[in-house]
């Protein structure tokens, strides 16, 4: 169907409310696949890591990773769901070359975490996303088709399958929908697949690496006129970074909105989110459950985790994401906007650690939102890359506060670390970066400094202490900048009082 109307984002969100959801496939990063003892290590060899389990050949009989059952406990008790005390794996039957048993194993109706909720913060206020499931299921192998200039099916002269990913416990965790979120549901699906990757990465069950396909997005969303009943939904696949996430629901609220003020139907569809233009193209329309005609795996002793191990995980529970930052917010005296500025610049834990290395909180935060993100910003790169480590930064700040460097200085230091020069005190040996506040050595630049100024001396003589600054300037242009300011100005005064 072709849109006759293009709305701006703004007009689609004036007409329309949006409702989203989304589905977050993640990869686990345990040992071993899901139901057999192959080796999950990303990189490898296309199709070492196969046996005749994962290969589904005849005969083969699967048995679950207790690993991978755990971390998904861990992670729906994360996400305040209730943990099933029973449960069964079922069967979910579809033909497609990257499943070579042509089932894959998966929960269908018995998940093993249901009704939980994820908080997640926006400009400081809390909103709550609804979780209706996290279940656990095995991953696929992965197609490669070549030859075509897209990388696409179509045009292909020749497919490739690769097993090494078939067998990776994925766990799913599909959020409720999630109405009234009106024109900030794009930055809200965000903000939740980044709290979402945060859990995660706290609980340490994934390397949650969306470049990577460790951690995989699917958003629905759909549009309805106010008061009205829900619209049908689209979902959207291949969404595979945070801002990728943002804009996938944004062109598909563009996209409904052109397509209903047409007087058009929304199909229930697949759609494919493309990196390079920003928006969404039909796929095939959207399978439903009866066409994948589960059935509970006779392979499998149903699951059934006791009490006590669930409250043995629940009490193992790390700190999660927001707790943590509520609590370093506190200990730091940031304020909210102070606080909000640090999360915006992803520099948390950076932070946390420049203080675990000694640095006070305040002058951690002045280097990574200051120099740090100037220089990131420049160079297009992320603070992490920038080879300038939270120990640097504290050893950095401890010159400056002994006096050894001043704030120029240390400007000039961190360009050498950045360089590859070594840690700060190494740079400041190998480039003559001391302050010079040896009395001895201050004191013949100051003398030189008034000999070369009488007028300027005779002022200061007079009381006039202002005009000290001149002869200040002097003796820090004579010294290249490394003489300490405060006390080369005590010194003039002694000498001209
Ligand atoms: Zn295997």
């Amino acid at each position: 169907m072709s849109t006759v109307t293009h709305m701006s984002y703004e007009e689609a969100v004036a007409a329309f409310e949006p409702v989203i959801g989304l589905e977050t496939h993640v990869e686990l990063g345990t040992n071993t696949k899901m139901f057999c003892g192959c080796p999950t290590a990303f990189g490898a060899e296309p199709n070492t890591q196969v046996c005749p389990v994962c290969l589904g050949l005849p005969g083969a009989l699967p048995v679950a990773n207790r690993a991978a059952i755990e971390a998904t406990i861990r992670i729906g008790l994360a996400l305040n769901c209730s943990i099933a005390p029973w449960g069964r794996f079922a069967r979910k039957n579809y033909f497609y070359p990257d499943m070579p048993k042509n089932f894959q194993i998966s929960q269908y109706d018995e998940p093993l975490c249901v009704e939980g909720y994820l908080d997640v913060e926006i400009d400081g206020e809390l909103v709550r996303i609804g979780i209706e499931r996290v279940h656990l299921e095995e991953d696929t192998g992965k197609t490669l088709h070549v030859g075509g200039a897209t990388g696409r099916i179509h045009g292909a002269t020749e497919s490739l399958v690769d097993y090494n990913r078939a067998g990776i416990p994925l766990v799913e965790i599909v959020t409720k929908p999630v109405p009234g979120t009106g024109a900030r549901a794009p930055e809200i699906a965000r903000a939740y697949v980044t709290e979402l990757r945060d859990v995660i990465r706290t609980l340490d069950v994934s390397d949650v690496r969306m470049e990577q396909g460790s951690m995989r997005c699917d958003v629905n969303t759909s549009l309805n006129r106010p008061g009205a009943e829900w619209g049908t939904r689209t979902e959207t696949k291949n969404v595979n970074s945070l801002r990728s996430v943002e804009r996938a629901v944004r062109s598909e609220i563009i996209r409904q909105a052109g397509v209903l003020t047409d007087g058009g139907k929304i199909i229930q569809e697949t759609r494919h989110f493309h990196e390079d233009t920003g928006d969404t193209t039909s796929g095939r329309s959207k399978e439903t459950a009866t066409d994948y005609r589960y059935f509970p795996e006779p392979d499998l002793v149903p699951l059934a985790p006791s009490a006590e191990w669930i409250e043995e995980l629940r009490a193992a529970l790390p700190e999660l994401p927001r707790v943590r930052r509520e609590r370093l917010q506190s200990d730091w005296g940031f304020s909210d906007l102070d606080m909000q500025s640090v999360i915006n610049a992803g520099a948390v834990e950076l932070i946390a650690a420049t203080v675990e290395a000694g640095a006070s909180a305040a002058s951690a935060r002045k280097w990574w939102l200051g120099e740090l993100a100037r220089r990131a910003n420049e160079t297009e790169t992320e603070l992490e890359a920038l080879g300038v480590t939270p120990v640097a930064v504290a050893e950095l700040q401890a010159l400056v506060d002994s006096g050894k460097i001043n704030d120029k200085l240390a400007r000039v230091v961190l360009e050498g670390v950045i360089a590859g020069e070594g840690a700060p005190a190494e740079v400041v040996a190998a480039r003559g970066l001391e302050v010079v506040s040896d009395e001895g050595a201050l004191t013949k630049a100051v003398d030189e400094a008034i000999a070369a100024n009488p007028d300027v001396a005779t002022k200061v003589r007079e009381g006039k202490v202002a005009a000290a600054g001149a002869l200040v300037g002097a003796v820090m242009k004579a010294t290249g900048g490394k003489a300490d300011a405060k006390t080369v100005r005590e010194l003039i005064i002694a000498r001209l009082s």
